[in-house]
């Protein structure tokens, strides 16, 4: 594979460190209602690069509340799983990123080595080009940049504009940029801090 952190278990574990972090500070912040939140992690099969991935990524870091009445599910932002898209974030970004910066043959080995359907392909480029520009999440990100984004070219655009030494780096603000869209069930502020140190 062209990216060796790809296939690097250490830059998942890194990624899981990140989801921990923010899903202690969401039960910190309890229900809406006041309740206390307990753990109720829900399952995921997350595709393509199963090899290298342990077994927390084998389910989504979730909470539910204690109170008898209530049980509101509370869902961290996450900067593994983008929704219930079953790629990983990073995957979802990348590949349609790399559309235009790859030769035709070696993103075709990219696509077959981590498995991806020609229809799945075609529904993120699809939510690249309408849902994302659309979302809140894009609408309040796209005034902090100077030069504005060229919406057409997402998400290969924004990614060439992200903070970062490497492509790794740069690949994680775009993943911490994007926790808005991860979860439905909550919607407070949470600022991930990505640590190069730690990588
Ligand atoms: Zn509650």
């Amino acid at each position: 594979m062209c990216h060796a952190f790809l296939n690097d278990s250490r830059f998942y574990q890194f990624l899981f460190c990140i989801d921990q972090d923010s899903a202690a500070e969401v039960q910190a912040g309890g229900c809406s209602c006041g309740g206390v939140l307990h753990s109720a992690r829900y399952p995921r099969k997350p595709r393509g690069i199963r090899g290298v991935l342990d077994e927390s990524y084998q389910t989504r870091l979730s909470f539910c509340c204690a109170v008898e009445g209530c049980r509101r599910r509370c869902t961290p932002p996450s900067v593994r799983f983008l929704g219930r898209k079953v790629y990983l974030g990073v995957i979802v970004i990348l590949i349609t990123a790399l559309e235009h910066g790859l030769t035709p043959k070696r993103r075709q080995r990219l696509i077959e080595a981590l498995d991806i359907w020609p229809q799945t392909l075609s529904r993120w480029q699809q939510w690249w080009r309408e849902t994302f520009p659309a979302s809140h999440c894009w609408q309040a990100e796209r005034g902090h940049f100077i030069l504005p984004v060229d919406c057409s070219q997402l998400p290969g655009a924004l990614l060439g504009r992200l903070t970062g030494d490497d492509l790794q780096q740069r690949l994680c603000q775009f993943l911490s940029l994007l926790i808005p869209m991860t979860t439905h069930s909550w919607s407070g502020y949470l600022k991930v801090v990505i640590d190069p140190q730690k990588m």
